[in-house]
């Protein structure tokens, strides 16, 4: 058990968790948003980061620091928290973004990581050699030896109590991503990045995100608090966090202010389109959408930085209250709901049930049923499985409506959940709320449980009396299930 994280409470693969930076002597509830602050330019001065946003814990990069010697000099003599302002955690990255960008960078792995500690950063990093999507295998698998090579190097260096996290790498590649996470949870570091998932995300490419972050948590054990390097939109936070993501980091909201871009949970708005203002947060609500659009330059750039991050750590509460409330999956289906990317995520992660059902607790809020895609949540999953193990009858009517008098027992029948007993049918999740039109999603998850109460019981008769189930899902009922059509018998 990694002792700096401590996890609390779970919803999907999301968690509540407790992450202790011994040497800034902070813990920091997660999952948490490490706003990026840039050494040379301060959008919003970190100790308002702190006291207006809330945020514990920040980022920024040591090797800009390095290469510039007036901040090198002045971060060694009075030390990191000091130069930018900030009493809590510190993260610093190491230049890999920079020897991504350019090719090559000056320092090496011992060299910045004892430069990280010698200017009291909190949470450094190696040097990991970040692959992008797509790249060829050769590459992919050359770049992740070296990756591994500096995370061994990293093992090596006395850096007191600084934490140091362990990049995972590995291209688009499931298997690499799956072996560099065990790989980097094997070494004795503390915080697991997924690194180089930006351009998928600049892409939209959010199925292919959800691909590689499931590989990844595969290598990684329950206890590793994984940060999704790069990722700052708050469109994407309930999904990655639905898949177990702890950390995020936000230069995004500094960044799209420069260019007047105005974030949403929804997705990206140029100011120059607003007519109103979607938002009540402290700058929406001073502002219209004219007077932000008067305001010059840098007090325009400021006030949308600041309503960036309203909107961000917003989004970050908003998901936490939902852990804790169950139902972070009804969170991430409104969200899909926002851009057709978001929902090929959301889609992608369900392929993932099995998986999610893990960790998923086996008791929460009420099941919401909001869209197709509910019929395949995890909770459905377990629910079928668990029919497997109930004890039956020799003759048994499962029904969407009245008992048939022909049968001596019957259960009721639930889309999507299939065959319900009736001494669970007030245990979550079969006391779900569930819409009356039903969709056949949800029709043909039940009828999947249907067969695999019949399959796990071929002594027994089975009959289902439903509202009308289209033809294609009765052709797939088990032969020897009869169907009865409430419907017709009027
Ligand atoms: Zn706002």
């Amino acid at each position: 058990m990694r002792e700096a994280f401590e996890l609390r409470d779970a919803d999907a693969a999301g968690r509540i968790g407790e992450l202790e930076i011994p040497r800034a002597g902070v813990t920091v509830e997660t999952p948490a948003l490490l706003p990026v602050v840039n050494p040379n330019l301060q959008t919003i001065p970190p100790a308002d980061l702190a006291e207006t946003f809330g945020a514990e814990i920040l980022i920024t990069n040591s090797y800009i620091i390095h290469s510039n010697e007036e901040l090198r000099e002045r971060a060694l003599e009075v030390g990191l928290h000091d130069m930018l302002g900030f009493d809590g955690a510190i993260m610093t990255d190491s230049g890999s973004f920079q020897l991504a960008e350019y090719g090559e960078i000056t320092v090496t792995t011992e060299e910045i990581l004892e430069f990280q500690h010698e200017i009291g950063s909190d949470v450094g990093t190696p040097v990991d050699v970040p692959t992008p999507p797509d790249a060829d295998r050769e590459r992919a698998e050359e770049e992740l030896e070296q990756t591994q090579e500096r995370l061994e190097i990293a093992e090596g260096i006395d850096v007191g109590d600084m934490l140091v996290s362990a990049p995972v790498q590995g291209s688009t590649f499931g298997d690499l991503r799956e072996s560099a996470a065990r790989h980097a949870y094997g070494t004795d570091l503390d915080v697991f990045p997924i690194g180089a998932v930006v351009p998928l995300m600049n892409d939209y490419r959010y199925g292919d995100m959800v691909d590689v972050v499931a590989a990844a948590k595969r290598g990684l054990g329950r206890d590793a608090p994984v940060h999704l390097f790069g990722a700052g939109h708050p469109m994407m936070f309930a999904l990655a966090v639905a898949m177990g993501c702890d950390l995020f980091d936000s230069a995004a909201y500094a960044l799209y202010a420069r260019d007047g871009r105005y974030l949403t949970v929804r997705g990206t708005e140029h100011l120059d389109d607003l007519d109103y203002l979607p938002c009540s947060c402290p700058v929406c609500t001073e502002h219209d959408a004219e007077s932000l659009r008067d305001l010059d330059e840098e007090a325009r750039e400021t006030a949308l930085a600041r309503h960036n991050l309203h909107v961000t750590f917003a989004e970050m509460r908003r998901i936490k209250a939902a852990i804790r409330g169950g139902d972070l999956l009804e969170l991430v289906e409104e969200r899909a709901r926002a851009h057709p990317a978001m929902l090929d995520g959301y889609r992608a992660l369900l392929e993932y049930a099995d998986w999610l059902e893990e960790d998923d607790p086996a008791s929460k809020g009420t099941f919401f049923y909001t869209s197709s895609e509910s019929a395949r949540r995890p909770e459905v999953r377990r629910h079928h499985d668990r029919l497997d193990r109930l004890a039956v009858p020799d003759e048994l009517l499962l029904t969407e409506g009245p008992h048939v008098d022909r049968f001596e027992t019957s259960w009721r029948l639930v889309p999507p959940f299939g065959p319900v007993p009736r001494h669970l049918s007030t245990t979550y999740p079969l006391n779900a709320e569930v819409p009356s039109r039903t969709d056949s999603a949800a029709i043909e998850a039940a009828a999947e449980g249907v067969n695999r109460l019949a399959e796990a019981n071929p002594g027994t008769d089975f009959a289902v009396a439903h509202r009308g189930w289209p033809d294609h899902v009765l052709a797939e009922l088990s032969e020897d299930v009869e169907s009865i059509d409430l419907d017709a018998m009027g």
